[in-house]
This record gives structure tokens, C-alpha cells and sequence, in this order.
């Protein structure tokens, strides 16, 4: 299973999904520098209020998306085999500490801080 990253894909169909690739090979071809200044370019107000629009729209599929994403971590933290995260195992910090996955059974406590500098730039 190859884990996801990102939003989730809300347009289906062949047109889409050559649109999705065709997108994704333009922002992997950028220079950093470039891919760098097109983040920074973007609208962060302006995807907050779509990504909240979809959610909205939806909310049974948010849960499951989340629960998705989160439910394997959560379960194991029950079921005592994961100690809820404490300490970021990167800066140290204490505070919003959560589980961030490497891989499908291993987990790494970090920080929000450090989570989002983590997430891979492909
Ligand atoms: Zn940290």
C-alpha cells in the first residue's frame, strides 16, 4: 500500500486523471527554486475555504477519509502497542505532538512543526 499525501483527488474520470499527471510532471520538472516560489505563490486563504466547502459538502466522506488515515494509529494506541505520543522525536518539543508515518508499521512522533517540514516535496 503506498500511502497518500496531499488532498483527496475529487475529480474522476480519464480527463481528469491525465490532467492530475500531466500537472504532476510540470511541478516534478521545476526547478526547487521554482517549485519553492509556487507554493509560496498560492493561496492559502483561498484553499482553506475550498477544502472547507468540500468538506462540507460531504461530511460522511471527510470521516472516512480521516478515519482512514488515522484509524490504524488510533486502533493501536487502544489496543496499547503504541504509547500515545509525548515528546517530537526530531526537535523535542512537547507540544502538538502526533504519529507521523514512514511507512505502513512504523511511526515517527514529531511535531507539527517538524510533520510538515517532513512531507516529501515530490
Ligand atoms: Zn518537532
Amino acid at each position: 500500500m503506498v500511502l497518500r499525501t496531499g488532498r483527496p483527488v475529487t475529480k474522476k474520470g480519464a480527463k481528469a486523471a491525465k490532467h492530475r499527471k500531466a500537472a504532476r510532471q510540470w511541478y516534478q520538472d521545476l526547478p526547487q527554486a521554482e517549485k519553492d516560489a509556487y507554493v509560496a505563490r498560492r493561496s492559502k486563504e483561498a484553499q482553506r475555504k475550498a477544502d472547507a466547502k468540500r468538506y462540507a459538502k460531504n461530511p460522511a466522506k471527510r470521516k472516512a477519509y480521516h478515519k482512514e488515515r488515522t484509524g490504524p494509529i488510533a486502533a493501536r494506541i487502544e489496543k496499547g502497542e503504541l504509547k500515545p505520543p509525548t515528546r517530537c522525536s526530531r526537535c523535542g518539543s512537547t507540544k502538538d505532538v502526533e504519529y507521523h508515518h514512514r511507512s505502513d508499521t512504523r511511526v515517527v512522533a514529531l511535531c507539527t512543526k517538524c510533520n510538515n517540514r517532513s512531507k516529501p516535496s515530490k
